[in-house]
């Protein structure tokens, strides 16, 4: 990192940077682009386990269970425990059991992945069947998504249930010729039938993201950096819960983005890399 980048630090940034203790990453655009691992990324986690920062993997895709993506994430070469895995489904079951704690029967839009986590943390599942009545709807990424199920959940929004949803994404990026219609879409397709929106909306830009791994590693949002390739999902949840946000250039966003956008990062680099380096710098150079 060149010496005159690093003059141009505002002091309070640096004093953030040094105050960290955890770092949560976004996947796709941060550390790797689909199937393909960034090259910065293994540098990076090296970087930080040196410094003796803690990371973990953030995402709001509930379609593949915490064990889909410790296998992903290892066949990379990364280095990844299984607390250390944080989706939109179990920010959903935390949800659940904090706000909701008598709802333990659901109708849920989701993936055989999906539904595995959500038994595995106690819930069982209403059958299509207007006796079996549940607790609450759960609609999520829904790669198996069925006519007669699409209505079923409409009939017990309609009946009045708590309605919660995964995640607000309306597609998830594809890398084959295809549109990959996501939870919010269903959620929309679901609020034009019913005249309802679901009652809460896990998945980034909602702050209870980052309370997952606030609860489990103890430690204050004011000690976590956000970093992602999105403005208004990784760093407006950053904003929302006074985490630090940033914002890597690897992904979907651009150099323009950042002019235009309403409330700006809180730091924006090229890569991984390069923040990598700043906290080498910030945590290494006493009071400088
Ligand atoms: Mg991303």
């Amino acid at each position: 990192m060149p010496q005159e980048s690093l003059d141009m630090l505002d002091s309070e940034l640096v004093v953030r940077l040094r105050q960290l203790s955890h770092i949560a990453l976004d996947m796709d655009g941060t550390i790797y682009n689909g199937d393909t691992r960034l090259a910065c990324a293994l540098p990076f986690l090296e970087q930080v386990r040196e410094l003796g920062i803690g990371y973990s993997f953030v995402t709001n895709n509930p379609s593949k269970s915490v064990g889909d993506y410790l296998k992903k994430l290892r066949g990379m070469g990364l280095s990844v425990d299984v607390d250390q895995l944080y989706t939109s489904a179990m920010a959903t079951i935390d949800f659940l059991h904090r706000e909701h704690p008598h709802v333990r029967h659901l109708f849920a839009l989701g993936t055989p992945s999906m539904m595995d986590e959500f038994a595995a943390a106690g819930f069982t599942f209403s059958t299509d069947d207007h006796e079996d009545e549940p607790d609450a709807v759960v609609i999520g990424f829904d790669l198996t998504l069925t006519y007669a199920r699409v209505c079923r959940a409409a009939w017990w929004m309609v009946q009045g249930k708590p309605c919660i949803a995964t995640n607000p994404d309306r597609v998830c990026p594809a890398d084959q010729p295809t549109v990959l219609v996501d939870c919010g879409a269903i959620c929309a397709m679901l609020e034009s039938a019913t005249g309802r929106a679901p009652d809460k909306v896990l998945g980034k830009p909602d702050p209870d993201m980052l309370r997952g791994i606030v609860d489990r590693f103890a430690i204050p949002y004011s000690q976590i950096a956000m970093v992602g390739d999105r403005l208004y999902t990784d760093i407006l949840m950053a904003r929302r819960a006074g985490a630090l946000g940033v914002l890597v250039l690897t992904g979907e966003s651009t150099r323009q983005d950042v002019e235009d956008a309403a409330k700006a990062p809180d730091l924006v680099v090229p890569s991984l890399a390069e923040f990598g380096d700043l906290l080498v710098w910030a945590k290494t150079n006493g009071d400088a």
